[in-house]
């Protein structure tokens, strides 16, 4: 196990304009499991290959276990790598398709087998060591490359959207395998994503990117709940979070944001915007549908029953809000609903720089 340090990595690809990752540092701690979650395009495994060895950075450091490993070779760097595309041997049965990497260690074929038979016991292929590729599922297939990477002892577990190819139930149930796996074997893991959903549920940190950078770096909880961009909340959550956009007035009761007709209270913290324009974020489930004592009025607009909730798509002053509701909600179009904002689940933007204000 090992800690890895990267340290301002650039890299431009031949012909390219933008950085592919533009002085990107990051630590992730000994035994950390730690996302890359972003958009397509946005560098994550341009970022995830560095580290692999599998290109180089134009500029910049990597740092395993206190060694740099910058320019070394992939093979010395002692990671392991899974990868989106299975890529099993076909020809090969699924006991000599986990021992691969060993037996081209020159590991003795003893302890070939002792490691071979630990890691499919743990992911469940006991059964299917004799079997080819082509006899096994897709999520069997898959777990044949994660139990070929663990038996390998590595410092350091890359992945990149290892669950993409999986349909969506057995990608929930093998999500949560993972999770159980790595948490138990404690290696320092690397794990490329665009799925926020997986993200949130497998990393101890996440660290979203955007164009080569990373905007935020933190624990699910805290990018989901204190988003540090309009981006990252814009990003992240399914609805995303609402962004409404209006201008701070001073009332006698204090600073109000004027949205073009209604109005909301600002904390006091942020009466330097008064006269500006001010973005209040917030994420949909954090709206209620109040009896008539809401602050804000919003104007339904489709009622979605989505199963487990029901999603309104609302207009306040001409902006659409997003709420999502108990899925038992009934309304009728264009009806005028009382929404509640409750204070403590607002965040406030600057619409220039689209950063978080702090408040507290
Ligand atoms: P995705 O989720 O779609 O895989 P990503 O976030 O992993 O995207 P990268 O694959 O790292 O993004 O790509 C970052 C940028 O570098 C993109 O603009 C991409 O077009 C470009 N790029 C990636 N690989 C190459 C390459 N081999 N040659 C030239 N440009 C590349």
């Amino acid at each position: 196990m090992a800690e890895v340090v990267l340290r301002d990595l650039v890299k431009t690809y031949p012909g390219a304009t933008a950085r592919a990752t533009d002085e990107v540092s990051l630590e992730i701690a000994d035994g950390e499991f730690m996302v890359l979650l972003g958009p397509s395009g946005c560098g994550k495994t341009t970022l995830l290959r560095m580290v692999a060895g599998l290109e180089m950075p134009d500029a910049g450091q990597i740092v395993i276990g206190g060694k740099d490993v910058t320019y070394l070779e992939p093979r010395r760097r002692n990671l392991s790598m899974v990868f989106q595309s299975y890529a099993v041997f076909p020809n090969k049965k699924v006991a000599d398709n986990i021992g691969f990497g060993l037996q081209v260690h020159g590991v003795p074929a003893g302890e070939v087998r002792r490691k071979v038979e630990w890691a499919a016991d743990l992911l469940q292929l006991t059964p299917y060591l004799d079997r080819y590729p082509a006899k096994l599922s897709g999520g069997q297939r898959q777990r044949v490359a994660v139990a070929r990477a663990i038996v390998m002892d590595a410092d350091v577990l890359l992945m990149d959207e290892p669950l993409s190819n999986l349909d969506a139930l057995l990608r929930l149930s093998f999500r949560a395998e993972l999770k159980k796996l790595v948490s138990e074997l404690g290696t320092t893991t690397l794990y490329v994503t665009h799925d926020q959903v997986e993200a949130l549920s497998l990393g101890d940190r996440v660290a979203v990117m955007r164009n080569g950078e990373i905007a935020q770096c933190d624990a699910p909880t805290a990018v989901y709940d204190d988003p540090a961009s309009q981006f990252v909340g814009g990003f992240l959550g399914s609805p995303p979070m609402n962004f409404l956009t209006g201008t701070v007035e001073q009332a006698a009761e204090g600073s109000r944001l004027d949205l073009g007709g209604q109005s909301l209270t600002v904390p006091a913290a942020l009466s330097a915007y008064a006269g500006k324009p001010l973005t209040l974020g917030i994420r949909p489930e954090a709206i209620e549908v109040a009896d008539g004592d809401g602050a804000l009025t919003g104007e339904l607009q489709v009622l979605e029953p989505l199963g487990s909730s029901a999603l309104l798509t609302t207009d306040i002053d001409g902006q659409t809000v997003k709420v999502q509701a108990p899925p038992s909600f009934r309304a009728d179009p264009a009806e005028r609903l009382s929404l509640r904002i409750p204070p403590e689940a607002c965040r406030w933007y600057d619409p220039e720089t689209s950063l978080l204000l702090e408040v507290r």
